[in-house]
């Protein structure tokens, strides 16, 4: 409830962003605040286990933000998983949908050890596409799903439902 209250302070709804209709969750002041993303960070850490990971995966762009700082309070290694074209090495790719199209994202074949329990993270879960790729593509690189993390839960997307008998934790759910 202290990490739900922490993170409500530091969001800042914009209204009809990217586009007319949506209310846009920023986290960036969250991200400003040393002492603030320094407790979140430590939150998330605690709430799984120091122990209970071998690797953090962040998706592009601020899951990289909330994955390196986990990464270097407990010791592991960061992967990042990417959009699509970015990775100079082969890569797995998975796509899925948007509103309108749909997007890919893509990691490294080799990117993790295998048998690796690879914690992953983002800013915010919001209808699930995102996270569904991204924890196919860190079984198909070797590695195992110890779990998904989130700052911030949209829960009324149903993200949490496409993600199906994964364990997801968010700091905040609104
Ligand atoms: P999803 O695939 O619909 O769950 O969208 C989640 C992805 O889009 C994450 O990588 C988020 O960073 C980003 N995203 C979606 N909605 C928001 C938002 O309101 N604020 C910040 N990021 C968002």
């Amino acid at each position: 409830a202290e990490m739900a209250r922490l993170v409500a302070s530091r969001v800042l709804d914009v209204p009809d962003f990217p586009k007319p209709g949506v209310v846009f969750k920023d986290l960036m002041p969250l991200f400003a605040d040393g002492g603030a993303f320094r407790e979140v960070i430590d939150g998330i850490v605690a709430y799984h286990g120091r122990d209970s990971f071998d690797a953090v995966a962040g998706i592009e762009a601020r899951g990289f933000v909330v994955a390196a700082g986990i990464a270097y309070a407990t010791g592991v290694g960061v992967v990042p998983i990417r959009k699509a074209g970015k990775l100079p090495r082969p890569s797995y790719a998975a796509s899925y949908e948007l509103e309108y199209g749909e997007a890919t994202l893509e990691v490294h074949q080799d990117a993790f050890t295998a048998g690796h329990r690879v914690l992953v993270v983002d800013d915010v879960l919001a209808t699930g596409g995102t996270a569904g790729a991204t924890l196919d593509l860190v079984e198909r690189a070797g590695g195992t799903v110890a779990g998904f993390s989130v700052l911030l839960e949209l829960g009324f997307l149903g993200g949490r439902d496409r993600l199906a008998s994964r364990p997801v934790h968010a700091l905040l759910t609104v």
